[in-house]
């Protein structure tokens, strides 16, 4: 019931408790009647690949369109997703990153790092190893004195993808790039799949070194492994990938909130209706229209190519799951993000560290 508060009530006359409540309530009222009208969402895209060829239009090496980065930024501002952390792989897919953040300042901004699949560009570098380590720090220092990297990464190991760059390589640099992300203090843009004790045994004993810890990406692992990884003090990204199984749903309803980040791994873990989430998709909000690459137009999405205009359905998603409004999740997710990365925004202090310290 709304009670009517008279403002000619002298203030001081007023118990501490009963203000307390009045500001409460009109706090309270004021979210209803948010929720009510018109939801301002507010999202960070924390990964996003816009240096991918498919936004210049180019499609397994053929142009298929003109670079639309332009218009996949704006379909994403009109649902509210104001920053994009672009990931950037290897040495030169950060610095296309880094490009992009100095075209959209405000807006996007890079992560600068070597991918666990990439490894072994490391042992085939023409400088070798040292001078790609060297030049991986380089950039990265100049790159966050300019304020345009907010990470370190996409670094991690990937032992699913042991084809592409054999264990001991993956681990070997990983472990060099930590400590380039201690130096440069910069914090992590993670990657892990299938190697839960190797990758949390190199980050713990790191952790306590870097005191924003790091995002763990697209997560896909069990719940154990996610509560140990929170135990360290780092947050969980979730996007489509994350949210395939019903086993994948489990986890997502598990993730404390305050460890909580949201991506859409663009154009990548694209959500499809095979998905367990698609069944928690109902009542999302419409999506722009989507059409196949051949009929591109600057008002579409382009069919099987993700972005970040999804993101509210990431969200919508996680909500439901958890049985929650989206706009606690968006305004926890939000809060992780700037805590974290900044992206230009009042920073918060770091979390106090929970983890185990070796
Ligand atoms: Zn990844």
């Amino acid at each position: 019931m709304l009670r009517i508060v008279r403002f000619s009530i002298n203030p001081s006359r007023i118990s501490f408790s009963r203000l307390v409540t009045i500001e409460a309530s009109k706090r309270f009222y004021s979210t209803v009647k948010q929720e009510m009208t018109l939801p301002k969402y507010k999202y960070v895209d924390v990964g996003i690949n816009l240096t991918d060829p498919t936004f210049r239009g180019e499609y397994y090496g053929k142009k298929a369109h003109e670079d639309d980065t332009e218009y996949v930024l704006q379909r994403a501002t009109e649902v509210g997703c104001i920053k994009f952390m672009v990931t950037g792989s290897d040495l030169e897919e950060s610095k296309k990153a880094i490009a992009l953040a100095e075209k959209y300042p405000g807006r996007c901004y890079a992560t600068v790092g070597v991918h666990p699949c990439s490894a072994k560009t490391f042992d085939s570098h023409s400088g070798g190893p040292s001078q790609l380590l060297q030049e991986v720090e380089a950039l990265a220092t100049d790159a966050k004195r300019r304020g345009v990297a907010t990470a370190f990464g996409e670094i991690g190991l990937d032992y699913d993808r042991l084809m592409l760059t054999g264990k001991e390589q993956q681990l070997k640099y990983f472990e060099a790039q930590l400590e380039i992300a201690v130096k440069v203090q910069l914090p992590l843009f993670l990657h892990s799949r299938a190697a839960g004790e190797d990758f949390e045994r190199s980050l713990s004993a790191n952790l306590s070194q870097l005191p924003k810890r790091g995002l763990v990406h697209s997560f896909t692992g069990t719940v154990e492994e996610m509560e140990r990884l929170v135990a360290l003090g780092l947050d969980i990204g979730v996007n489509g990938c994350s949210m395939k199984t019903e086993e994948n749903l489990e986890v997502v309803k598990q993730i404390p909130l305050e460890h909580l980040q949201i991506e859409t791994d663009g154009p990548w873990c694209e959500m499809r209706a095979s998905h367990a989430s698609a069944k928690y998709r109902e009542g999302a909000p419409q999506l722009p229209n989507s059409v196949k690459k051949e009929k591109w137009n600057k008002n579409s999405m382009v069919k099987g190519r993700n972005e970040s205009a999804t993101i509210c359905h990431v969200a919508h998603v996680i909500a439901r799951v958890k049985g929650i409004s989206t706009i606690a999740v968006c305004e926890a997710a939000w809060n992780n993000s700037i805590r974290m990365f900044g992206f230009g925004e009042a920073s918060e202090k770091p979390k106090p560290y929970e983890g185990r310290v070796e």
